[in-house]
């Protein structure tokens, strides 16, 4: 259940083990797990009021922390403190499957305690946090980000070889060298989208080490980031890209390329934009040794 937890979240839930600890508690119930909250981030508690909170938390000085932190054994969670950790999950991947954090943490314990949620509220917790009223949907809606991730990737133009780009052969005397197919234009699309969902780069996730993905079709590796960016609740709102060819010419394939690339990525043929660069007879692109692509992708996430 952790492995999405910050170390911020996961020092939260240390305090609230040595909270109960400290209560001589059987379990870690919501009261321990908001002092441990409250222990690693006294910001988001901004203008509270904790007089009129009637839960009691646990007092966590430094003689109790290090005589809890000296005692051995595990403190199993209760059921609504186990509960409120699955809603921190749920909340942070709706907002983008960011790591679960503090700010998480506390709308998840108010999400599973409504009479606590509304001492909060009366006790001067902001509302533009977001915090305090939101239940969990509301909470991942709210925190619904639009991101945007560049993309470049370019390959050697070599006779005997087939020009793919956009995941269709366009008719040429030259076509790219590379490990898979060479699909420049792909390759630069997965990378923004990679980059937008700060999921690292094409070469992190298929290698060209990795004799798995020899003349493999680079539709393959479009369809891959489509589940990595599935599994992060990320959607794909839109894709533009420029081919940079001297020749041949690009704008007829478009369409074929567009119906490809969309296919793949699951999304309608008009989220994806193609256009065509020469570069004007100069440098290796410019000289036909070379064709290149860029391409930025926006994404959204949230519900
Ligand atoms: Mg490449």
């Amino acid at each position: 259940m952790f492995e999405n937890f910050s170390e911020e979240a996961k020092r939260c839930i240390f305090m609230a083990r040595l909270a109960a600890i400290t209560e001589k508690s059987k379990t870690i119930a919501l009261p321990h797990l908001l002092t441990g909250i409250r222990k690693e981030n006294a910001g988001i508690f901004r203008g509270v009021d904790w007089q009129k909170i009637t839960l009691k938390l646990a007092r966590l000085s430094p003689e109790n922390l290090k005589s809890a932190s000296q005692m051995a054994g595990d403190v199993p969670l209760d059921a609504k403190a186990k509960k409120a950790l699955l809603a921190a999950h749920e909340i942070a991947k709706k907002a983008g499957g960011e790591p679960v954090g503090a700010a998480h943490l506390l709308a998840a314990v108010l999400s599973v305690d409504a009479k606590l949620r509304k001492q909060m509220q009366k006790a001067g917790m902001a509302k533009e946090r977001g915090v305090a009223k939101s239940s969990a949907r509301e909470k991942g809606a709210a925190m619904a980000v639009s991101r945007s991730g560049i993309g470049y990737d370019l390959h050697r133009l070599a006779e005997n070889r087939k020009l793919m780009l956009g995941g269709i052969e366009v008719p040429f005397e030259k076509g790219t060298v590379g490990h898979s197919d060479g699909d420049v234009l792909c390759h630069a699309i997965c990378d923004a989208l990679l980059g937008a969902a700060s999921l690292g780069d094409i070469g992190t996730h298929f290698p060209d080490s990795d004799p798995k993905w020899r003349g493999v079709s680079s539709l393959v590796f479009l369809r891959q980031v489509r589940q990595y960016l599935e599994r992060k609740n990320l959607k794909i709102a839109h894709i533009d890209a420029v081919v940079v060819a001297e020749r041949p010419k690009l704008g007829p394939h478009f369409p074929g390329m567009r119906a490809e690339i969309a296919k793949s990525l699951g999304v309608a043929p008009e989220q994806v934009n193609l256009k065509a660069k020469t570069n004007e007879g100069l440098g290796e692109l410019g000289r036909g040794e070379a064709v290149a692509a860029h391409a930025i992708a926006t994404i959204q996430s949230g519900s």
